[in-house]
């Protein structure tokens, strides 16, 4: 595994690395002190991991995100402060898979990364991967393709994910924890903001309007529910 450490904090970059190697040997961390290396080696180096800090001397590690999604879909775990006024939501609506709040253990890093990681391998997800075809939209899991009029779409690992428990369970309400258990595991069922912004980014992708949602749909307090478009 590669993982990518962008931070000028080298105490923090060596805690990291070594928080990697232990766990997973031979793994190859690469490093960068700035947001502007820090997105090139995203480019050059292809990383299977981002651990991305949001206080840089250059840019912040929100621009920095925000430059990396324009070409890749790798994983990226936001390292923030505790007390310090980081925006934790805007991070996950700039596409952060999840966040870690420093000062944190050797645990809790590993933990997130899994979880992360099984995310993003996990999308073989077992079960039924028959594709699904209902008027513009037609998703063939198996072969992570979503098409929107016949167009294809580009969905990240964990917009797939919950599309794909959402079409499995068309027309029946999932609950908020429901869907967290399914997509991001046990230990995320009260993150319902993680849901949320997550939800409002398929919407954005797939609904006409993502402000009236006809296929995604709320049902307030409870969770939500996938309406198969009608042919039109
Ligand atoms: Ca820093």
């Amino acid at each position: 595994m590669k993982v990518l450490v962008v931070e000028d904090d080298p105490g923090i970059v060596e805690v990291v690395s070594l928080c990697f190697q232990l766990r997973w040997s031979g793994t190859t961390v690469i490093t960068a002190a700035n947001g502007r290396k820090g997105v090139d080696l995203v480019e050059n180096e292809s990383p299977d991991v981002v651990i991305l800090d949001i206080g840089l001397p250059d840019m912040d590690g929100y621009q920095v995100l925000k430059e990396i999604r324009r070409f890749s879909d790798v994983p990226v775990l936001m390292l923030t402060v505790r007390g310090e006024d980081t925006d934790i939501a805007k991070g996950l609506e700039l596409g952060a898979d999840d966040y870690i709040t420093k000062p944190f253990s050797h645990i809790e890093l590993i933990a997130r990364v899994q979880a992360v990681l099984r995310r993003v391998q996990g999308l073989g997800v077992p079960g039924d991967e028959r594709p699904f075809t209902s008027g513009k939209l037609s998703v063939d899991f198996a072969r992570n393709e979503v098409l929107l009029n016949g167009k294809p779409i580009k969905l990240t690992s964990t917009e797939r994910k919950l599309l794909y428990h959402l079409i499995r369970n068309e027309g029946r309400i999932l609950s908020h924890e429901s869907l967290l258990a399914k997509v991001w595991g046990d230990t995320y069922v009260d993150a319902r903001d993680l849901l949320r912004v997550h939800i409002q980014h398929l919407r954005q992708k797939i609904e006409d309007n993502s402000e009236t949602p006809g296929i995604i749909v709320t049902e307030h307090g409870i969770g939500y529910k996938f309406i198969r478009p009608i042919s039109s």
